[in-house]
């Protein structure tokens, strides 16, 4: 089973009310191979909502009580994300989850690079809060723009 972002999949769920669509990996989605989620939503984060960003630091210190979460008007939501990662787990767990393809550089579901806090479009390396549990708890975690279609295909084929 893969987990996927659900905006990927042209879901209306991201901060502004709007998706991130990506055709290529949408071709593939069937729900016998994948599950889609938003951890954001998982929250009860409401859509649209303000732009949020990880400050001073990345998911992993977030996960450990070291940064913050807060939105563009300074409202400190680490709470929510801490509670949207948590259940996306619970999710991975329950569908049995070994992979998930998620939205690169969100501050829930970015993996290896995330914005930087400033709310500026600036990058600092990073995984987002729900990437980075998932991936503590042995899933392996691609984002839109890392996996290729030649190895999700192979994923597919050996799932
Ligand atoms: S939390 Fe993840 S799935 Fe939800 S809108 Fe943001 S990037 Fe997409």
């Amino acid at each position: 089973m893969i987990l996927i972002s659900a905006c990927l999949l042209g879901r209306n769920v991201k901060y502004s009310g709007g998706n991130n669509l990506c055709q290529w990996l949408a071709k593939y989605y069937n729900t016998e191979d994948f599950t889609a989620f938003c951890p954001e939503c998982l929250a009860m984060l409401p859509i649209p909502r303000p732009p949020v960003e990880i400050q001073n630091g990345s998911g992993e210190d977030v996960l450990n009580g070291k940064a913050c979460v807060k939105d563009k008007t300074g409202l400190d939501v680490t709470r929510e994300f801490l509670s949207g990662a948590q259940k996306a787990l619970q999710i991975a767990k329950k569908k049995g989850a070994n992979y998930a393809i998620l939205k690169a550089r969100s501050p829930s579901c970015g993996c290896g690079e995330i914005y930087d806090g400033s709310f500026s479009g600036g990058k600092k390396c990073g995984n987002g809060v729900a990437a980075e549990l998932l991936m503590q708890h042995g899933i392996k975690v691609y984002t839109e723009e890392t996996i290729t279609e030649e190895e999700l295909i192979k994923i597919l084929q050996n799932k």
